[in-house]
């Protein structure tokens, strides 16, 4: 009877360990309530947040310009300008344009800039007489240093990475957006400026976005530094700096010239 009941008691242990193995290499079973969970865990509102409130503005319509923007030209005076070297302006206000002094030098905002969305349109002097990149040159100069070319591009063969919508010297466009000779022309620039560490040494460098009359001209376009007429691009450290207009010598006409801070 005893040796009955130790046996017994083999077989029900030998049975449990067992069901416990077979519980071990079974994959765990699925069950109803686990999807559920991951659906309390991530709801929609997981992915949500509601501060900071972006700020209210008005769009401007058309080109003209949103409420936030810091307006350069307006058709009516040089207020907002200086020459490089920091004399007044000398470029002429006519017409509620803003038209090129031959000879007097490249103007700068008077305000400092960074990131920035920056609109500004020009227009070539007509007729125009000239070939190459004598004909309705100037520039915008973001930072005072990387220059979007601005120039007469209608049926005028230039090195391509000196066109109108070239990064100078450095991208040619993606296309050639100018319209005619003597029509207004409208660039829209979205500008991400360099950053440069506590030892001055270029932690990422500045991208643009260019779009010539609606059309994207420069996509993202990662400089490779500064803009040197002789030369490669290179950076050298520096913080917000001006706009500025290049004087290259033609009469070309800007208008409706205002930027945001990005
Ligand atoms: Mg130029």
């Amino acid at each position: 009877m005893k040796h009955l009941f130790l046996f017994s008691i083999c077989i029900l242990m030998a049975t449990m360990t067992f069901a416990q193995v077979q519980q071990t290499n079974s994959p765990a079973p699925q069950t109803a309530a686990q999807p559920q969970q991951r659906q309390q865990q991530v709801s929609p509102e997981s992915s949500e947040w509601y501060y900071p409130v972006p700020p209210k503005i008005q769009p401007g319509v058309g080109t003209k310009p949103p409420s936030d923007a810091i307006i350069l030209f307006d058709g009516t005076d040089l207020s907002k300008w200086v020459s490089r070297n920091g004399d007044a302006a000398k470029w002429i206000v006519q017409n509620g344009e803003l038209v090129i002094e031959p000879g007097t030098g490249s103007i700068n905002t008077k305000e400092y800039f960074g990131d920035c969305q920056l609109h500004i349109e020009f227009k070539s002097p007509a007729p125009e007489q000239n070939t190459g990149q004598n004909r309705g040159n100037s520039g915008i100069m973001l930072q005072s240093k990387y220059e979007i070319q601005v120039l007469d591009c209608e049926n005028n063969p230039t090195y391509v990475n000196g066109m109108v919508g070239s990064v100078y010297k450095q991208s040619a466009p993606l296309a050639n957006a100018y319209t005619k000779n003597g029509e207004w022309q409208v660039y829209d620039i979205f500008w991400k400026a360099p950053r440069f560490g506590t030892n001055d040494e270029l932690e990422s460098p500045a991208i643009v976005t260019v779009v010539l009359n609606g059309v994207v001209v420069q996509n993202n376009y990662v400089l490779k530094g500064n803009t040197p007429y002789i030369g490669f691009p290179k950076y050298a450290a520096h913080g917000r700096m001006p706009l500025s207009l290049q004087d290259h010598g033609t009469k070309t006409s800007f208008r409706n010239i205002w930027i945001r801070n990005l």
